[in-house]
């Protein structure tokens, strides 16, 4: 599959079926050049109503859910090195589409290649449980897959998004449908191919590029899906999660982030710094668990902003390929005017902009849709770019005075997705990591992540827990056994 010819029409994947559809084609735009990538087939509703047959067939004939888990476990293990050996196509796919640095994109792929390995040794070891009787019987807790699965999926890092679904759900048993974001749909394309290759039945990974109110729409609507996992906006995932109430089927969701990074006094000022500059810029900040709100003790509010600015001029914005980049642009020229009217609206809240608050200037930079750090400073806790995702790289600094003040602001917020704190006292730490409402928190560490550790929101940052092993069971439901142990009740 080439990568880059702009005249190509990618095809999308039903069963072993590469299917082209001209009409109403994606145009793949390089957010770093403006420049077309290529054009990607749609699903419309009548595709998508072929692609659930197709799974639902693959699922029902047994195939997968039946094969013995060991031989399961191949195959996903058969997908994870097929990824390593295409790794820089991938690589490249995913940085052509969302603008993500070359090293970032590599990283990703390498996440998303142990991503399947890890799986494959969890489908081989996960058993099912003898559950404590109270009788002459014997009581027992199986596990089944729902059937088909409905993937939808961000376009920030499609590489590991998608392998955090997909993996667990295969390893589940189940068929999946993904929906890429119609901003990176090719890594998923890819993925599939690669899935065929190492022996994935046909049908039971069916890829549908499209849009969110077109295919996303027909496929979380679609009575044969079983359950949706959802990764993406919050009120994209209110959305579906209303759908999904409606059908009565289960929902996965993995939502927005507006998370808070704390630096008290005793830190190591320029770890806890270092810290705060990777956790907010690295890819643009276009991460849900980016720590957007910092919030710094106040006796070493001056020092932190000092060291702070300097980091943040001193990343090097470029084209994502060219060598030593950090930031590279924003995914695209629409999300660069929205990260825009936010720092904006800090403007006119009385913020002040310590660093960035605009495009970097140079003819390699005219094309693209570039946005520099960003450090604001002076805004209330109350503020709409302190209160709203801004998902492009924009901290927001708030000073606090006292372990009370800092609970107070940093818990006040819908969202609950991620933190981070930074100080030498072992005893506070684990106070404010058990006092923080959020579904992660990182001690004198920030963004460390572990395929072994279920990830997953407080608040209005998610339902449910991706990873680990729950991250197979979030495919599965539980099913109670009983079996007679009473000989009298079996034939004479
Ligand atoms: P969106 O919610 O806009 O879109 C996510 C996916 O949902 C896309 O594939 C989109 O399609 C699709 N979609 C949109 N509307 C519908 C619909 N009505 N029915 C079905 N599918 C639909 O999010 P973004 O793609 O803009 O991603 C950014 C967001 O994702 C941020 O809020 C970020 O925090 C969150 N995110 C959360 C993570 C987590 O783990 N908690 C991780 C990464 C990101 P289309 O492409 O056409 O818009």
């Amino acid at each position: 599959m080439s990568t880059s010819s702009s005249d190509q029409l990618k095809p999308m994947l039903i069963g072993d079926q590469w299917v082209v559809r001209e009409d109403d084609a994606l145009e793949s735009i390089n957010p770093a050049t403006g420049a077309l990538n290529y054009r990607v087939s749609v699903a419309d509703a009548a595709l998508v109503d072929e692609a659930v047959a197709t799974a639902r067939a693959a699922a029902a004939s047994r195939t997968w859910r039946d094969m013995l888990p060991h031989v399961r476990a191949q195959v996903l293990g058969r997908i994870s090195d097929g990824i390593r050996a295409n790794a820089e196509e991938l690589a490249r796919l995913q940085m052509i589409e969302n603008g993500k640095v070359w090293s970032e994109c590599q990283a990703q792929v390498a996440s998303a290649a142990a991503t399947y390995r890890y799986y494959a040794a969890v489908c081989e070891t996960l058993g099912a449980e003898v559950t404590p009787s109270r009788g002459d019987y014997l009581s027992m807790t199986a596990y089944e897959p729902y059937g088909v699965v409905a993937a939808i999926t961000p376009w920030n890092s499609p590489m590991t998004m998608e392998a955090q679904k997909i993996a667990p759900a295969l390893a589940a048993g189940n068929a999946v449908v993904l929906k890429p974001s119609e901003v990176t749909p090719a890594v998923g394309l890819a993925v599939g191919r690669i899935a065929l290759e190492a022996g994935l039945p046909p049908g039971i990974l069916n890829v549908l590029p499209g849009t969110g109110s077109q295919t996303g729409k027909a496929l979380i609507g679609h009575r044969d899906v079983r359950m949706i996992s959802f990764t993406g906006g919050t009120i994209t995932g209110r959305h579906i999660a209303a759908v999904a109430a409606q059908r009565l089927i289960p929902v996965a969701l993995e939502l927005g982030g507006k998370s808070p990074h704390i630096i008290f006094d005793d830190a190591n000022l320029q770890a806890a710094v270092d810290g705060v500059v990777d956790g907010i810029f690295e890819g643009s900040g276009q991460s849900c668990v980016a720590g957007s709100r910092l919030f710094v003790q106040r006796s070493v509010l001056d020092q932190v902003l000092e060291r702070l600015v300097a980091r943040a001029n001193s990343i090097r914005v470029d084209l994502p390929d060219a060598q030593g980049a950090q930031m590279g642009p924003v995914a695209g020229f629409r999300h660069r005017e929205r990260i825009e009217s936010l720092v904006d609206s800090a403007r006119r809240e009385k913020g002040e902009v310590l660093a960035g608050g605009r495009r970097p200037e140079g003819e390699r930079f005219e094309r693209g849709s570039f946005y520099l750090p960003t450090v604001i400073a002076g805004l209330s806790n109350q503020a709409t770019a302190v209160r709203e995702e801004i998902f492009g790289p924009v901290v927001c600094v708030l000073p606090f005075d006292d372990e009370d003040d800092l609970i107070a602001q940093a818990n006040d917020t819908v969202f609950g997705l991620a933190s981070g704190v930074w100080t030498a006292n072992y005893q506070r730490a684990w106070r404010i990591a058990r006092a923080l409402e959020a579904g992660v928190v990182w001690i004198n560490t920030y963004k460390q992540l572990s395929i072994a550790t279920p990830f997953g929101g407080f608040k209005e940052s998610g339902i449910g827990r991706e990873k680990g092993v729950t991250g197979v069971r979030l495919y599965q439901q539980s099913k109670g056994i009983y079996w007679s142990m009473n000989p009298a009740n079996l034939p004479a």
